[in-house]
């Protein structure tokens, strides 16, 4: 009582505002969105069953049979053989969802990631939406851990906070499930993402990262968590690293899923690229 007492007079004098429009929250408002910008965070609908993107009219099949019954996954599933089985993500990359991805990287913004986190557990739970409207299958005891993916340990020591252990502390807590943050490390630097093409992510991802120890994961089924997924090449290295170690089962989830990268069809097999030079014009396009 005496501390909501004092918390009452402390918004008194600094009223807190909301994380994403700054409009002023209600007194009785402990979180760091107002009620529209939370309701403006819905899950989204009829997403792949692989990749978590929004399976649209633009990524459905094209032919007859597909029309007719559409598929689980989306097209750019169809050429990809990811090392992860499935993605849950949570919101498609636009609107306030970019604003919320862009302040959870900040360590100011930590109160933020947790409430997201919150609402991340929530929706896998099926405490969000009525079973009715949740448009994904989740069962949190199919799994043994719950993994963030991780920075660089020369990140970490400057910046001291990563926004996917945040989301991932919570989802455990959400789903009952132990946060194993060890078990996954960046094995080298990588640069940053944002503005390079499908094929140069994949490139910058590549052996990025070490899993062990071996003893550990052997058998385990493992849940990753990050905070925005666009080409998937992040996601995929983590559990390729993951499975190499021995893990029976990876998923992921994200709170944002950025379709950009994925509607560029890669034409130049993994194993084949050396960078853009050459490619084609898809590949010269910079994702943003
Ligand atoms: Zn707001
Ligand atoms: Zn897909």
């Amino acid at each position: 009582m005496a501390i909501a007492h004092l918390s009452s007079m402390v918004d008194l004098f600094f009223p807190r505002a909301c994380a994403l429009c700054v409009e002023l929250l209600d007194e009785h408002n402990r979180g760091c969105l107002c009620s529209h910008c939370l309701d403006l965070l819905i899950p989204l609908d009829d997403p792949c069953w692989k990749c978590g993107a929004p399976r649209g009219e633009g990524l459905k099949l094209g032919n007859e049979e597909n029309r007719k019954k559409p598929a689980r996954s989306c097209r750019w599933c169809k050429n990809r053989r990811w090392q992860f089985q499935r993605v849950f993500s949570f919101a498609i990359y636009s609107g306030s969802v970019i604003s919320a991805v862009r302040k959870m990287k900040e360590p100011a913004y930590e109160g933020l990631t947790r409430q997201l986190g919150d609402r991340i557990g929530d929706w896998l739970t099926g405490q969000l939406l009525p079973p009715s409207e949740q448009p994904i299958l989740f069962a949190p005891e199919h799994y043994d851990a719950v993994i963030p993916i991780p920075q660089h340990w020369f990140r970490k020591l400057t910046h001291r906070y990563n926004q996917a252990d945040v989301l991932a502390s919570r989802v455990g807590a959400a789903i009952d499930q132990p946060v194993r943050s060890k078990w996954l490390r960046r094995s080298r630097w990588t640069q940053k993402q944002g503005m390079k093409t499908v094929v140069e992510r994949e490139f910058n991802m590549l052996g990025a990262f070490r899993a062990g120890p071996a003893k550990a994961i052997q058998g385990k089924r493992l849940l990753l968590v990050d905070d925005v997924m666009t080409s998937g090449a992040t996601l995929h290295q983590a559990a390729s690293s993951l499975r190499s170690a021995g893990a029976i089962h990876v998923d992921a989830v994200v709170f944002a899923r950025g379709i950009n990268a994925s509607r560029v069809t890669p034409r130049t097999p993994p194993e084949n690229r050396h960078g853009p030079s050459g490619s084609s014009p898809d590949f010269g396009r910079k994702i943003h």
